[in-house]
């Protein structure tokens, strides 16, 4: 199997955590073994979750989406971010929030769990009041934990372990964009990306009356 960061290859991952028997999991109760915590930090685009959010749902998967309050790339506020977030949840998965430290500031658009945007080691695992951090014990459980950060599996995809159970649980954190767009390389991925939005944007424009002539 092509362990390629596209979206056929993230079907056959949720296909696998399907044969292995586990179940969707929220960060609202401890770990149990068969738990699978599916978690997507959304770091760049509002678009790129929603095409995952809606494959999920076609594949019975759920899982919970971490946004920014203060991203430069999306804003929560604008029309898009409230249907993203309404449509999240219409399609049946959690939000938590995305937070940058030292700020966690949660309101009622978010469930009571948050995960650091590019934590660094001294508090990444550290509780935080209020909500669940991701990162704590004992939802962070070495070996129970695989991420595809920068388009790189540090302990390998997981999609062999997923279907024959050999993980008691696992978080697995993804990040849509990666997934979403294509590309051999993050680069790739990323320049891809770029491309959409600068379409995107020339359609915010003219939606904003802009003469673009
Ligand atoms: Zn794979
Ligand atoms: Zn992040």
């Amino acid at each position: 199997m092509r362990c390629a960061f596209d979206l056929d290859h993230y079907r056959e991952l949720l296909d696998a955590a399907e044969a292995g028997g586990y179940r969707w999991a929220r960060f609202d109760a401890e770990p149990k073994p068969g738990d699978l915590f599916l978690r997507h930090d959304v770091d760049l685009s509002l678009e790129a979750a929603r095409t995952m959010a809606r494959l999920e749902r076609e594949l019975g998967a759920h899982a919970t989406y971490f946004m920014l309050t203060e991203s430069v790339f999306y804003n929560l506020d604008s029309a898009l971010g409230r249907d993203t977030i309404a449509e999240l949840r219409d399609l049946g998965h959690a939000v938590g929030l995305h937070a940058v430290h030292p700020r966690a500031a949660r309101d009622d658009r978010f469930d009571a769990v948050v995960a650091w945007h590019n934590p660094d080691p001294d508090y990444v695992h550290e509780p935080v009041s209020g909500m669940v951090n991701v990162m704590q014990a004992p939802w962070f459980t070495k070996g129970r934990y695989r991420s595809d950060s920068n388009q790189h599996w540090r302990e390998g995809c997981p999609h062999d372990e997923l279907r024959t159970g050999a993980f008691e649980w696992l978080q697995l954190l993804v990040h849509p964009e990666i997934w979403v767009y294509p590309g051999a390389t993050m680069g790739e991925t990323m320049r891809a990306m770029a491309a959409t939005k600068h379409d995107e944007l020339l359609g915010y424009l003219a939606g904003d009356r802009i003469d673009l002539a």
